[in-house]
Formats: structure tokens, sequence, C-alpha cells
């Protein structure tokens, strides 16, 4: 009765999210904070104002929104825990990007693919850009569901081990992409590292790299305090950028996940879209995410808030004696001295709070822990002082 494509699919599994009892959790790199009450308020008087907005389709083009995300990109450069907040005598706050972070020319709405969350972006961006004819290169551990995807999309896969610092190997990357003349993709801030590469190694790698092929950079963690590869965009045309509300914008929820290319790109991406499911973001996530791109001094306060959280983790750990990675993100990566990860994981669930253990070989020791308000991190410090 199955296709042997049916059969042979290999789909992702996410981090759990238990009925049994109420947890703490810190195990899918979610958003500790609520979305911001301008967003709240926008979506509900949009609907009760608009009584038609449910019953007609939205905007094919998603222009409002398009608009409004590359206008937030522009103003926070897309590293939101840096970006500057000003307050203005009548208490409106606006943001302006770190000069580390400034893009040096304007991004236009015709830059910008919006969909259902990056998953789905993601899996229009294999379709369009990778085949079952080429393999496709990336490093050995990276987000767990560009496999997936290749599984689905029959695209064969070519992984390069990571340095024993965790880091991507990149001189390693661009010989594997070069040898099977293939495109490239990587998470940047890279998961469950939690390691960025700066946009000066991006950039090395792209000038080596084969300008034919496609080469992806998932920036899903970047707001927390990595470099964004969107200020190459114009001397790359073979660059793709993926970002995400799941991570920095409080929206894993809402699910929305964009692109940022030159427009050739983005139309190649669209037409995908639309041989598929043609129609957009339904009209409540795009007045969401047009509200959300408006408040993004907000998610800069939220950010803030996470990164200091994180670094004060990560002295916390290493004090303790485990062995942690300087992350550039809203997680840790890291290794208690005395227990396994499973072990640790279990301990911590037991306590209440969840985080996430992968039984994969070569991280199966570690855990990945994502940051949670100050009031979460304390608890969460209690009990690794018990163990
Ligand atoms: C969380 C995550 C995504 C998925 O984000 P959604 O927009 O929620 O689908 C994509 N890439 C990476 C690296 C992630 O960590």
């Amino acid at each position: 009765m199955l296709s042997t494509r049916m059969n042979n699919l290999h789909p992702y599994v996410p981090g759990e999210q238990p009925k049994d009892r109420i947890y703490i959790k810190l195990n899918a790199n979610e958003n500790p904070y609520p979305t911001c009450q301008n967003v709240i308020d926008r979506v509900c008087s949009f609907i009760k104002e608009n009584p038609m907005k449910l019953s007609l389709y939205p905007d094919p083009d998603s222009l409002s929104l398009h608009k409004a995300i590359a206008d937030m990109l522009n103003q926070t450069g897309g590293v939101l825990t840096r970006a500057v907040v000003k307050e203005d005598s009548d208490g409106k706050k606006t943001v302006t990007p770190s000069p580390q972070d400034k893009i040096p020319f304007e991004v236009t709405p015709e830059m910008i693919y919006t969909g259902n969350g990056s998953d789905e972006v993601l899996s229009f961006v294999f379709y369009a850009f990778f085949s079952s004819s080429e393999k496709l290169t990336l490093p050995e551990f990276t987000y767990s569901f560009y496999p997936v995807y290749a599984g689905f999309y029959d695209i064969p896969m070519q992984t390069v081990p990571m340095k024993d610092d965790w880091s991507i190997d990149t001189e390693k990357l661009l010989a594997e992409a070069k040898k099977n003349n293939s495109g490239i993709i990587f998470a940047n801030p890279n998961a469950p590292s939690g390691l960025g590469l700066t946009r000066n190694q991006v950039r090395e790698l792209l000038l080596k790299a084969n300008p034919e092929k496609i080469f992806v950079v998932d920036e899903a963690y970047c707001d927390f305090g990595g470099e964004s590869s969107i200020p190459l965009l114009k001397e790359f045309k073979n660059l793709v950028i993926v970002r995400t509300f799941s991570k920095s914008l409080c929206g894993a929820g809402q699910r929305l996940g964009f692109i940022v290319a030159n427009p050739e790109l983005v139309q190649a991406v669209t037409t995908v879209k639309n041989s598929l499911n043609h129609f957009p973001l339904d009209a409540v996530s795009q007045t969401a995410g047009e509200e959300a791109c408006k408040n993004a001094w907000y998610y800069a306060e939220c950010a803030r808030k996470v990164s200091e959280e994180r670094d004060s983790f990560v002295s916390f750990l290493k004090e303790k004696g485990w062995e942690v990675n300087p992350s550039q993100t809203n997680f840790v990566l890291a290794r208690c001295p005395k227990m396994g990860g499973k072990e640790v994981y279990e301990f911590i669930k037991k306590q209440g709070i969840l985080v996430r253990h992968f039984a994969t070989k070569g991280i199966e020791n570690y855990v990945r822990i994502t940051i949670g308000t100050k009031e979460q991190m304390n608890e969460l410090k209690k009990i690794i002082e018990m163990i």
C-alpha cells in the first residue's frame, strides 16, 4: 500500500513536549519571553475591525510583511542583541544597527520570501537549488533537518567532520564541495555547537566556492550574537540566507520563516512555492509578523536579556567544571565531567526541567540547554549544583 518513497522517509524528531506534568522547557530553543503586547493588540484589532479578513484570501505577495521585514533588517543589521535601542521624548522606542552590523545597502522587499516557518522555507530551498545528481556538502553536526530534506528530495549528501573544538572545518568543507562540485549548507551560528563563523570567514568561503552553486547560510540564531552574512548579498549572487521568527522574535507558535537573497533566487523559491500550495502565510500571521518587525526594539531587549543570561550561565558551568562552548546563540552545548549526557538529561528532567539530549554518536555525552529567563536559569543552576 505504501510507496517506496514513503517507506524511505526518516522524519525529524522534535524536542519532546510531554503532557504528564508541567516542565520548564529548555529543550527546543524557544524564546522564554512573551511576544510584544503591540503584536497581540494588533492581531486582536485586525480580526475585530476587519471581519472579512478571515473570509477572503490573504495578500498573495505578503507585501506589507516583506516590507516590514526588510525595514527591520535595515534597522537592526540582522543582529538584535547588538542593535541600539533609543527612546524619544514621547516614550517611542526605535532601533539602529551597531556599527559592526550595519548593512552597506538597502534590503528591499524583493529580497524577501516568507513561509510557514523556516523549516518549510528550507524545504523549498532544497527543492529549488539542490538535485539528486549532485552531492550537497554540509558539516557533520549542524541542524538535523537538513539530512531529513536531503532524504525527502533524494539529494545525496557529503558530511564533513567538525574540528576538535566543535567549530566548522571551513577548509575541509570547501575541499569536499569542490570535489563534489556541490552546493553548501550550514547554520551560522551553528547548532548544536552554538559557535559562529565571522562574516569574514563566510566571505572567504564564498570567494573560494563555486559561484554557480547555491550557498545557504541558516541564520536562525544570528540575532543572539552572531555576524550576519546579509551584507555579503550584493557581492555573491549564489548566497541564500534563511531566518526565522521562532527564536529571537518570540514566534515559534506563529510559524514564520523567511529567506533574504537576491531577487532572482527569491523568484525561484516563489516558483516552487506556487507549484505546491500557492497561498502565502495566512492573514493573521502576516499581520503579526509585520507588527513584530515594527517593534524590533522589544525583541532587541529580549535578545539582550537572553545573551546576558547565557554568558552568566556559561561562567557558572565552567566554575562547576563543565566543558562548554562559548555560544553566540540562545542555547549552550555542555558536558558534565561526572555524568553521561543521557544521565544528566534524566536527572534534570526528574527535577522538572527539560533539556535536549541527542543519542547521536559523537555528541551523546553532551546536553543542549536553551537559555531561559533569569528565574528559570536559577532553578536550573540549583539542580546542576546537586549533580
Ligand atoms: C529552529 C531552527 C529552524 C526552524 O525554525 P522554524 O522557523 O521554527 O521552522 C531552522 N534552522 C535552525 C538552525 C533552527 O535551529
